[in-house]
């Protein structure tokens, strides 16, 4: 059910992977008697010094995962932390097991690490280069080195996207802010807010080069109707009818894995 949910997002798993091996699923609950079912943890970040909060909903038939959220930049498209969380129950939560709440175990895991230091240990007196390189300068390398994919697990080097990036405000942050509980006329807010100029869509585009294998590409479009579902969202309105199909199709969560192809891979 995991390789399913995540068939299209093959790294994001292979990160998943990674991080739950590294102990970082924290608090996992799961109460299969309360249906749909919600399969709850915490994450640790990359960085280790914060963690997300991922909620799983598994269907009502056959234990499939049918969407998944986290509160992570990636957030509403699948990110390793969802993986993370999915694989930590594939591996301890039974069908048989009732309800289910677990924490992480295994400490003694984290003091077998062995790091690169140790295994390929310096000569004496190396040194790569005669200076000392400047924090820019690092950072540019392992952002290069990420491009490439050069080391299998480069993913770590990857920065998280920057919020930097938010050159247009998400939706979450007009709802939740100030400014709109203020607001007289709470619609007549959100749509001067959603209103983008020529200058941010010319800097959407820029920023957003390579589109899926971009970071910034999945943040910008988090929470958006994009042009594919326009028309879709148009004739909904045209007819004034908004039935759940309708929600489904615009969010894309339809659950494939019933289909034939899809579960032979
Ligand atoms: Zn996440």
């Amino acid at each position: 059910m995991v390789a399913a949910f995540f068939r299209e997002e093959i790294s994001q798993l292979q990160r998943g992977e990674n991080s739950y091996e590294s102990g970082h699923v924290r608090n996992m609950t799961y109460d299969p008697n309360f249906k749909p079912a919600i399969l709850r943890g915490d994450v640790l970040a990359s960085m280790k010094n914060k963690s997300y909060k991922v909620e799983i909903l598994i269907g009502l038939e056959d234990d499939n995962i049918v969407d998944g959220t986290c509160n992570c930049p990636r957030g509403l498209v699948k990110c390793h932390h969802m993986a993370a969380l999915c694989l930590c129950a594939h591996h301890n939560i039974s069908v048989t097991d009732t309800t289910c709440t677990w924490n992480q175990p295994k400490e003694k895991q984290e003091e077998s690490v062995t790091k690169l230091k140790e295994i390929f240990p310096a000569k004496p007196g190396y040194r790569a280069t005669n200076r000392q390189l400047t924090d820019e300068e690092i950072s540019t390398f392992k952002a290069d080195l990420g491009k490439v994919g050069a080391v299998g697990f480069s993913w770590i080097l990857k920065s998280e996207p920057s919020v930097e990036s938010n050159v247009v405000p998400s939706i979450e942050e007009l709802l939740y802010s100030e400014e709109y509980h203020k607001a007289l006329n709470k619609s007549e807010y959100i749509q001067q807010k959603c209103g983008i100029s020529r200058e941010v869509i010319v800097k959407v585009a820029t920023i957003t080069t390579r589109q899926s294998t971009n970071e910034n590409w999945l943040v910008i479009r988090k929470n958006r109707l994009t042009a594919s579902k326009f028309a879709t969202v148009l004739k909904a309105c045209r007819r004034n009818k908004y039935p759940p199909s309708f929600f489904k199709s615009i969010v894309e969560s339809y659950d494939l894995s019933s289909i034939h192809a899809i579960q032979w891979g």
